[in-house]
């Protein structure tokens, strides 16, 4: 098994790259991978949080969530950096090299095992993704107190079945605090910070801040409160942000949630709790924590597949398969939006709905198949000829309509001529060397100021629609939504299709 792991995990890393981005890649991890180490050993020395060493964690989530970094030049740099913390700190070389293996053992253990889950898992989207990398770290934490055992075996009288327990659970403990962050790092984080733009204050959803300003008190409650308690009103609070938050947001949450109780424990500042000294209870306490942290993670874990599914057939209800345009129901639902925005800014609207002439001749003299690459034919010529802003929805069969927001009459005219002259000049491809023709009839209705609904304006395009048809087809005629005014504006000879 360990030599499938270890042949697994050189299939996996990368030898491509300039001799510049091996030696980015290796300041980028070794650094990072010195600070993390140097921390943890600052904050075991100084007695707080004791066993707390970020590195492994930060290790695997950099390799895991940067794949570009798990390169032979990263993997160095992090070996580099843990022997350069633990020298600097006094750190003996038997006992650097000992520690330095059973790290990296751990870490290439995580690493290997979280590049077989999918993609979805290792950013921890699904209601099992937590529970799979939880177990995973358990393997990943069991490999590097297997190897610390070992490895203690050399320095005699040190090696025991307690210090492989201890040493797996506080392995795993930083790993599942850490993580998780790391695993679902936003892409661009730092990107999207721009610190020269204020924030504007009433921007803030504050009802948004709820479920936080609840923890900030759960938190505080805790501390007085005392007892279990103090663990457990954080986790509710953390459950309801985990309901609000995202996977990354409510990671951070549990993670500082974590810090507070265990320092809060640690300084003693959370009354009613037994002494905790060095040891089983607070191994014990730091496993309970942690653990706890599994809850609000895989509600968040779970709600954020719920999201992507909720966005994906939201997506695919709003689109209509064959044409890729809005169905009907969201063309009508989006063109409300933009109309209310239209008629607040007292600007003139124009629709258009376009209709394929003797449509049902194309699909009995050359089949139906034949009408689908009409339909798709025509919906690309809508898309190519009407600029990117302008909403056009398939209303059904081969009928189409176009939201054109502060368009004029006359813009509004000049479109649908554009769309009946470019359709009508655009053969449709049967895909067998054979081409059908066929035209549009265009009814545009108009607006000098747009209504705040949809309905009035389709129904004065239906209108003039029905009056393209009845003079003759392949034109467009006008009518206003005011005036009702009804007006021919170009007509050509009526071309069937052939
Ligand atoms: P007109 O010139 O008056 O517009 O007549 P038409 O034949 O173009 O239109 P009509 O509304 O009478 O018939 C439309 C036909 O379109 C009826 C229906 O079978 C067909 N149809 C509806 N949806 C589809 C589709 O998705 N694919 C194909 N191939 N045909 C469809
Ligand atoms: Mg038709
Ligand atoms: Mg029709």
């Amino acid at each position: 098994m360990a030599l499938g792991m270890a042949r697994g995990f050189l299939d996996k890393v990368r030898l491509d790259g300039t001799p510049r981005q091996h030696l980015e890649t290796a300041a980028i991890v070794g650094g990072i991978v010195v600070v993390a180490a140097l921390v943890g050993i600052g904050l075991r020395s100084a007695g707080l949080l004791a066993a707390v060493s970020p590195a492994n964690a930060i290790l695997l989530g950099l390799m895991v969530r940067y794949p570009h970094l798990a390169t032979p030049a990263g993997w160095s740099a992090a070996v580099a950096a843990y022997f350069i913390a633990d020298l600097l700190t006094g750190n003996s070389l038997l006992n650097t090299l000992l520690l330095t293996v059973a790290s990296l053992a751990g870490v290439v253990a995580g690493y290997v095992l979280l590049q077989r889950e999918s993609s979805a898992t290792r950013q921890l989207v699904g209601p099992m993704a937590v529970v799979r990398v939880a177990i995973i770290l358990v393997a990943a934490s069991a490999v590097a107190a297997l190897f610390g055992t070992i490895g203690n075996l050399l320095v005699p009288g040190t090696a025991s079945f307690t210090g492989f327990v201890y040493w797996l659970v506080g392995e795993f403990v930083n790993y599942l605090a850490i993580l998780p962050v790391m695993l679902t790092l936003p892409e661009g984080l730092i990107r999207q910070y721009d610190l020269k733009s204020r924030p504007d204050l009433r921007q803030i959803d504050f009802l948004a801040l709820a479920p936080a300003g609840a923890l900030i008190i759960a938190c505080a409650a805790g501390l007085f409160v005392g007892g279990p308690a103090a663990l457990m009103f954080p986790l509710v609070a953390l459950l309801w942000c985990a309901l609000s938050y995202s996977v990354f947001a409510t990671a951070v949450l549990t993670l500082l949630v974590g810090i507070w109780t265990l320092g809060g424990l640690a300084l003693d500042v959370i009354s009613g709790w037994p002494d905790l000294d060095e040891g089983y209870a607070l191994v014990s306490v730091r496993l309970a924590v942690t653990l706890m942290g599994l809850a609000p993670l895989t509600v968040a874990s779970t709600m954020a597949a719920h999201e992507g599914l909720r966005e994906r057939y939201e997506l695919l209800a709003a689109h209509d398969v064959l044409s890729g345009l809005f169905t009907r129901h969201a063309f009508a639902e989006r063109s409300n939006q933009v109309l209310a925005q239209a008629a607040k800014a007292n600007m003139p609207v124009a629709v258009l709905m376009l209709d394929i002439d003797h449509f049902k001749k194309i699909n009995e003299t050359y089949g139906h198949w034949a009408g689908d690459r009409a339909i798709q034919t025509f919906a690309a010529v809508l898309k190519n000829t009407l600029s990117d802003g302008v909403l056009i929805g398939r209303l059904g069969g081969e009928e189409f309509a176009a939201l054109l927001a502060g368009a004029s009459p006359s813009d509004g005219a000049a479109a649908a001529e554009h769309i009946r002259q470019v359709f009508a000049a655009t053969p449709i491809d049967l895909g067998d060397g054979r081409q059908v023709e066929a035209t549009l009839s265009i009814g545009l209705g108009c607006a000098a100021q747009a209504p705040t609904s949809i309905e009035p304006l389709l129904q004065v395009a239906d209108e003039a629609l029905s009056l393209a048809k009845g003079g003759g087809r392949n034109r467009t005629v006008r009518r206003d939504l005011a005036l009702a005014q009804m007006q021919p504006l170009a007509q050509a000879n009526a071309r069937s299709a052939r």
